[in-house]
């Protein structure tokens, strides 16, 4: 089957000829239609620090997707051929403390598909049936496909819990943009956006933000404090992985307030914990992956309800030749979420 690869430890990913992926009895074969294109992936396309310590090529790449079911294992009770599914693409072991406990998100020998095993950016891909989503046929297909970072969206605003409150998002990537609607469908009382690309903070507005801020504004928090009875937002969301917003964000955020953080920084930071955290009261929450499978139960409640609507943040469907585009207009900012489109393919 014709898959996208990294072939070599080294920039660039480039199509190959590989074997379809074999079934064990409790594993499920899906013919990908559409996959999204992470941020994740365009640090793996360009072979940074992280990159060059994690992956090891040869390696399918890609992990947001949707598809078909095309064959199952014979213990497979849960979709049948022709089903239309994603996946949580984490996968588990079920069988350390953490996933015997409900936190299978953090479990210890966790295997993420396009990161450590084969991805979905290929004909097929296989998957225990564990971590097979069946889709609600009222979720279009490429909604569908992205539904791995909406969940990582989902997953930061209802572990902040949002509800009547205030909210500020630091970092509008495309899962900054899906946070936006996600906490409105979940009853925030007002969203703020900060971000450094001004087009990135007009698609904030469009998708229901109250208002945003460029990150070189230097009066961010006197702003903010001076919407919120000059206490400060209620929740931070720190999606930006940025020393310098993270900061920022703390001192933006009120004392006794809730910071959910799942931007990732390069590389070791410091911040002021005495006076940003411990003084404020504050309590912080790091944010992995998605709760199985609350968050993707929770996500496509969200998505069904019409109240998320990724259209504006799905900014480009391209066929799957071409990715090396899509890989450009990522890194130059222009793309908030590119889909790949790879129906045709064979
Ligand atoms: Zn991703
Ligand atoms: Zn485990």
């Amino acid at each position: 089957m014709r898959a996208l690869c990294k072939t070599a430890p080294k920039a660039g990913f480039e199509f190959c000829e590989v074997p379809v992926p074999n079934l064990g009895p409790t594993d499920v074969l899906i013919r990908v239609e559409k996959a999204g294109i992470c941020g994740s992936d365009l640090h793996i396309y360009s072979w940074d620090k992280w990159a060059q310590s994690r992956i090891k090529p040869p390696l399918v790449m890609g992990h947001e997707f949707m598809g078909r079911v095309a064959a199952v294992g014979e213990a497979v009770r849960m979709v049948s051929v022709g089903d239309r599914v994603s996946g949580e693409g984490h996968i588990a072991d079920g069988t350390c403390f953490l996933c015997r406990t409900g936190q299978a998100h953090l479990c210890e020998n966790l295997k993420i598909i396009g990161v450590d095993r084969d991805g979905a950016f290929a004909e097929y891909i296989a998957l225990p049936e564990y971590n097979v989503w069946k889709l609600d046929p009222a979720i279009p297909d490429e909604f569908a496909a992205v539904f791995d970072p909406l969940g990582n969206a989902v997953h930061t605003v209802m572990a902040a819990g949002v509800s009547v409150k205030s909210v500020l998002i630091t970092g509008v990537g495309s899962i900054g943009l899906m946070a936006i609607p996600v906490a409105r469908a979940a009853g925030a009382s007002a969203v703020y956006a900060v971000d450094v690309n001004p087009a990135k903070l007009e698609l904030a507005k469009k998708l229901g933000a109250d208002e945003t801020f460029l990150a070189t504004d230097p009066q961010i928090v006197e702003k903010i404090r001076a919407r919120t009875h000059g206490d400060g937002a209620d929740v931070l969301l720190e999606m930006s992985g940025n020393p310098q917003a993270l900061d920022m964000g703390l001192r933006a955020v009120r004392k006794g307030g809730c910071v959910a953080l799942l931007g990732i920084p390069s590389e070791s930071i410091t911040i002021d914990l005495a006076d940003r955290v411990i003084f404020k009261g504050l309590t912080l929450l790091g944010i992995n992956g998605r709760r199985m499978f609350e968050t993707w139960y929770q996500t496509e409640a969200l998505v069904r309800s019409g109240r998320v609507d990724l259209k504006p943040i799905i900014t480009h469907v391209l066929p799957f030749e071409e990715f090396e585009r899509g890989f450009d207009l990522m890194r130059s900012g222009e793309a908030a979420k590119i889909v790949l489109d790879l129906k045709g393919i064979s």
